[in-house]
């Protein structure tokens, strides 16, 4: 069977304005032939530090921008080349979740409405039918039938991003692209919602790409994960073989930094030296070469291609095998 989701050989530039100093308009490439397939009730966790294109990415599937070149296929239809009369009934398919819940709802409507929307302009529901789905929404999340004439400021945030979610499910999508929903939480709160999603995952036979900069927020979610730097894929493994046993320096050198509550177990000895380079005049070859611990002179003239390294664990490393040596946790 078709995969729900495939994206192929995506990619995204944007111009950048000259600076306060002149000089010319330069290109950033933000996502850079990025690759993969989300099967049906899969989660895929799309995870890197802020800057490497995976919100981008995230976007360009569902068109909110456009891409350059590449593939979107959703059931096997590709999207990209679609105008908006052939696109609205696919969208109903798939929703976004947005990190900042506080932006992303109206501050002058009131939460049943805001829930209510997507059911009105899609003709689902209205009047007193369009109300009851809307509580039954409410519930699904969490909130209750109080809430309803209620409006965002007087809501928490983990509360405000449970309406988020409930207005995405308004619709019956069946991708949910989550783009670091729970960032802006508090740590209590994160789990909160974390196992939300998964519960309702269940209940809706929803599938998820789940993006975040933390490798620990998406571990439990997540059954594949693709790591993302500088707009390329890196890895792209189970979930399992990934958090267990990283083939790429900078999987390695994010897992080091993900702090251990064991204070026995040693943890984030080898931080990741330096900071993410510019997007717009990217390090040549591997991008990652000037701050991987295990760079050799071919690194920096050489793209290494993204490869099954067994198993259909793919790395995009030319010394993959010996990933391991700076392990700390
Ligand atoms: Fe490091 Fe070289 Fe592998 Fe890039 S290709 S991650 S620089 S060892």
């Amino acid at each position: 069977m078709a995969p729900l989701l495939e994206v192929r050989n995506l990619a995204k530039s944007f111009t950048v304005a000259p600076g306060m100093l002149g000089g010319k308009e330069r290109r950033l490439q933000a996502v850079d032939d990025v690759s993969f397939t989300v099967e049906e009730g899969e989660t895929l966790g799309l995870v890197g530090e802020s800057g490497c294109g995976k919100s981008t990415t995230g976007r360009l599937i569902l068109r909110l921008i456009e891409a350059d070149h590449g593939d979107v296929l959703f059931r096997g239809q590709e999207l990209l080349h679609l105008n908006n009369r052939q696109m609205r009934p696919l969208r109903r398919g798939m929703q976004m979740i947005f990190q900042d819940p506080y932006a992303s709802l109206n501050p002058r409507m009131r939460i049943g409405e805001i829930v209510g929307e997507p059911l009105k302009i899609h003709g689902i529901a209205k009047g007193a039918a369009l109300k009851d789905e809307v509580v039954r929404l409410l519930a699904t999340v969490g909130l209750t039938a109080e809430h309803y004439h209620r409006y965002p400021h007087e809501f928490s945030g983990g509360q405000r991003q449970r309406v988020g979610i409930a207005r995405a499910l308004a619709v019956r999508p069946s991708l949910i692209i989550a783009d670091e929903p729970v960032s802006a939480l508090d740590l209590s709160i994160q789990a909160q919602v974390v196992n939300l999603m998964q519960d309702i995952q269940k209940e809706f036979g929803l599938t998820y790409v789940f993006i975040a900069h933390d490798l620990s927020v998406i571990e439990h979610i997540s059954d594949r994960v693709a790591v993302m730097y500088l707009g390329r894929i890196v890895e792209l493994a189970s979930s399992e073989s990934l958090y267990r046993a990283p083939r790429h320096p900078y999987s390695e050198a994010l897992l080091n930094a993900v702090p251990i509550p064991d204070p026995s177990r040693k943890s984030g000895r080898v931080p990741l030296k330096g900071e993410v380079p510019s997007p717009i005049n990217p390090p040549s070859g591997c991008h990652f070469h000037p701050r991987c611990p295990y760079a050799r002179e071919i690194c920096g003239k050489e793209r290494p291609p993204l490869e099954d390294q067994g198993g259909g664990h793919l790395a995009a490393c030319h010394f993959s095998e010996e990933v391991g040596k700076f392990r700390t946790f």
